[in-house]
């Protein structure tokens, strides 16, 4: 079904580049934690006169040396296919990505959706030229859009909500592209950062509640633009600042560098920053919103201690999800910090399990306890979030398995009790084991000693950042105040 849009995406591009598309890579390979399925890089070349002869079809020379590119042969190339970014983009592969614009997507889908048809970036060929899109968020009005579109007559590629950007955007009465892109976004509902290739210049822009980040920055003659600032530090590119919520741009190449012009500003209700990003989904390197995510983390994790202290002889953290908020917990209570589950880094998506059932098999090849910082101990395990609950009672049983005294479960953010319409891949409501269960059961289900979860105040106090962050952050997983309703979360809300 198309209106089950799930995706939790990253999106990255670069202007003004010789290697653009290698530069896009790179940067992929950084935001590679925001979607493992798929990922895409489209590349063009601007229309200016070049020096080099990077440019592969290049049509003609002026008789100095210089290659023209004829603006006919402006054609966009993409690459895309399911997998790991280092897995796809073979040098053969990036070689086939000629140009010195590029932009690049991963996509994570649940089943339904997992198709290389909605890998992205989408490319396609529009009355006001060849674009490529790449898009990280979920729209709540995609699916009736859709429908309309597809009564019209309209004719679907993909299974993605980001398909209807670029219908609309080619359907579009406006002059011109930049136009249709502010026309299409007028009319599209919900959390959308996207990146949008034209050739001779980028496009990114932002719903107005600002829900997933994107983020401006330079490269040395180039400006970049990715969904998380771990990225730039690989590529060693400086942050310029956010793109606004509410605000479109184009990155357009100009002598004697690219420059950043302000198209259009969408304004809106509020400001709905998703703090799931802050708890969970970004990388702790990354500075999301004005705020480093690793620190972020950490005063979750003091907050944590301060409101739900316990007497205990280590903090232990669920790795990776929990590190920081249980350095912070460790910090904050005095409790020692110990790394007493060890991950193995090498497991792949799938394994095989043996005929003979070993109990928390799941778990056990991801996690095993260290014996010896275990056996007889009182224990605070710190992990970010609890979904269906079956991660953190296997977790539980294998320390009490492997001697721990006592498992004292502490969750940096409040009980998750409803799914996410923005752009997380949660399930639905009624696998959340906080949407029907209180705290008390939910410790019995995952068989610890004691449990508890921050409060929505001791997140929010955690992203302050001079300002009241209660108007400015999206808690619906939490709360349930869902800022742009969708008709699932309406219907939800009713029951
Ligand atoms: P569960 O066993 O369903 O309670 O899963 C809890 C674990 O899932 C925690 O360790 C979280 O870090 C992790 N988690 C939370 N949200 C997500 C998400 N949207 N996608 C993948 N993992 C998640």
């Amino acid at each position: 079904m198309f209106d089950k849009f799930h995706d939790e995406c990253g999106v990255f591009g670069v202007l003004n580049h010789e290697n653009a598309a290698n530069i896009a890579y790179l940067g992929l390979y950084a935001l590679q934690h925001r979607g493992q399925e798929s990922a895409g890089i489209a590349s063009v070349s601007s229309d200016r006169r070049r020096s080099e002869t990077n440019i592969g079809d290049a049509i003609g020379s002026n008789g100095t040396g210089e290659q023209i590119i004829a603006p006919g042969s402006l054609q966009i190339h993409s690459e895309k296919e399911m997998g790991y970014v280092a897995e796809i983009f073979t040098e053969e592969r990036l070689r086939r990505l000629p140009g010195d614009i590029a932009i690049g997507h991963v996509r994570y889908s649940t089943a339904g959706g997992s198709m290389l048809c909605n890998a992205q970036p989408l490319v396609a060929s529009t009355s006001k030229g060849p674009i490529a899109l790449a898009h990280n968020g979920n729209l709540v009005n995609g699916a009736d859009i859709r429908r309309r579109l597809e009564a019209d007559g309209a004719i679907f590629n993909t299974m993605s909500d980001t398909e209807v950007i670029v219908h609309l955007i080619a359907r579009s009465k406006a002059a011109d592209l930049e136009h249709a892109l502010v026309d299409a976004l007028s009319q599209v509902k919900g959390a959308y950062s996207i990146v949008l290739l034209a050739p001779g210049r980028i496009y990114a822009a932002r719903d107005s509640y600002g829900f997933r980040p994107l983020v401006l920055g330079r490269l040395g003659e180039s400006v970049v633009v990715s969904s998380e600032t771990c990225a730039f530090d690989l590529i060693e590119a400086v942050t310029i600042r956010e793109v606004r919520a509410g605000e479109v741009v184009v990155i357009e190449c100009a002598e004697p560098s690219p420059r950043i012009r302000v198209v259009h500003e969408f304004t809106g209700p509020r400001e709905a920053r998703c703090i799931f990003e802050h708890v969970y989904f970004a990388r702790p390197d990354s500075v999301i919103f004005g705020n480093n995510v690793a620190e972020v983390r950490k005063r979750f994790g003091a907050q944590l201690a301060r409101e739900h202290p316990v007497a205990a002889d280590v903090v232990v953290p669920v790795p990776d999800s929990g590190v920081f908020a249980a350095l912070g917990y460790a910090h904050e209570s005095g409790i020692p910090f110990e790394f007493a589950l060890v991950r193995n880094h090498y497991v792949g998506r799938t394994f095989i399990e043996p005929k003979q059932s070993i109990r928390s098999f799941g778990v056990k090849v991801k996690l095993n306890p260290v014996r010896e910082i275990v056996e007889g101990k009182c224990i605070v395990l710190i992990d970010d979030s609890i979904v269906r609950g079956t991660t953190s009672k296997k977790i539980v049983r294998m320390l009490k398995d492997f001697g721990a005294k006592e498992v004292h479960m502490r969750i940096s953010s409040p009980p998750t009790t409803g799914p996410c319409y923005y752009g997380i891949d949660t399930p639905q409501r009624r696998d959340l084991i906080a949407s029907a269960q209180s705290i008390e059961s939910i410790r019995t289900f995952i068989e610890a000693d004691s449990l508890g979860y921050l409060s929505e105040e001791g997140m929010l106090a955690a992203v302050r950042n001079g300002d009241d962050p209660r108007g400015l952050y999206c808690t619906a997983c939490f709360t349930g105040k869902y800022p742009v309703l969708h008709e699932e979360a309406e219907a939800a809300a009713l029951v």
